[in-house]
């Protein structure tokens, strides 16, 4: 986590982008789930809804199965230590949930009968998929009312959340006042939300706090819209919207700094790692890939 100290700011900065910085989050909330069998050292304070794996125990058979609720497109990435025991298949395991309520993920056999056997497991998600052909084509809305304009406190590439190796590459901030309403940039499908978060702020363990609203495109690229306000989604999962329509209202919930919406297109490589997309936003100045930071559209 890098947090945005004005010693860190290049010479070249203007006042005004300085000071869109002031509003300007650290890093998006953390996508990545902490709800393992032994604890992650941050993250505690909140693990995302959605998503739990459970185990079937027998004898000389285990199965373990995960099962969503709420939650329609999820990447999850299974290991488990082995002893004296045997996997139906390799392991680590990474496979996409696919609208799927519940799958089988892994049988575990005792190998000698005449000795203990046991197992443990860990597993991490985070919501989306793997399998998306980005159409460089579409041009995105602002996700906000027209007749508003909001200043970009972190463009793509930007220097705190949004470096290269984040997985947030290509994200836009923008700042704006908690309860702005948010529209959909693009048409496609909720896959996933959440909205009963209160906590947010700069310290890490506020990385898997954040409501939002995911949005499954066409392409089967996926738009997150982040740190929404308590009970701030206007949306249900499984819901189509409509480029345009209302989604959420912002807020601060998550890794945030201050009042703002995060927002990128992405697709999963695995439940630890994303890949996010530059995409050109239909601006009063046309269509506009690179949002320029400290600057209103
Ligand atoms: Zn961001």
């Amino acid at each position: 986590v890098h947090v945005p100290r004005s010693s860190r700011l290049p010479q070249r900065w203007t006042a005004g982008r300085v000071a869109a910085l002031a509003f300007l989050l650290l890093m998006p909330a953390g996508m990545s789930e902490a709800a393992d069998q032994d604890a992650l050292p941050y993250g505690r304070g909140c693990s995302l809804p959605g998503l739990s794996v459970v185990e079937a125990k027998g004898r000389d058979e285990s199965v373990l199965w995960v099962k969503a609720d709420g939650l329609l497109e999820a990447t999850l990435t299974l290991d488990v230590e082995l002893h004296n025991a045997v996997a139906s298949r390799a392991l680590p395991l990474t496979m996409d949930l696919l609208g799927r309520r519940s799958v089988e993920l892994v049988r575990i056999t005792r190998k000698d009968p005449s000795r203990a056997w046991s197992f443990r497991w860990q597993w991490r998600w985070r919501p989306g998929g793997r399998h998306a052909r980005h159409d460089p084509d579409v041009v995105y809305l602002l996700p906000y009312e027209p007749s508003s304009r909001f200043v970009v406190a972190q463009s793509r590439l930007g220097p705190f959340g949004h470096r290269p190796g984040s997985g947030f590459e290509n994200a836009i901030d923008w700042s704006m006042p908690e309860g702005t309403r948010i529209r959909a940039a693009r048409a496609g499908v909720v896959i996933a939300t959440r909205g009963d978060s209160r906590l947010g702020g700069p310290g890490r363990e506020f990385e898997n706090c954040s409501n939002y609203v995911i949005v499954r495109h066409q392409d089967g690229t996926f738009a997150s819209y982040m740190h929404l306000q308590p009970q701030g989604v206007l949306v249900g999962v499984g819901d189509y919207v409509q480029a345009g329509a209302p989604i959420g209202l912002s807020g601060n919930t998550g890794h945030s700094t201050g009042p703002h919406l995060h927002f990128d297109v992405f697709r999963n490589i695995d439940a630890d790692r994303r890949e996010t997309f530059a995409v050109p936003f239909a601006t009063s100045e046309g269509s506009v890939v690179d949002l320029q930071m400290g600057r209103a559209y």
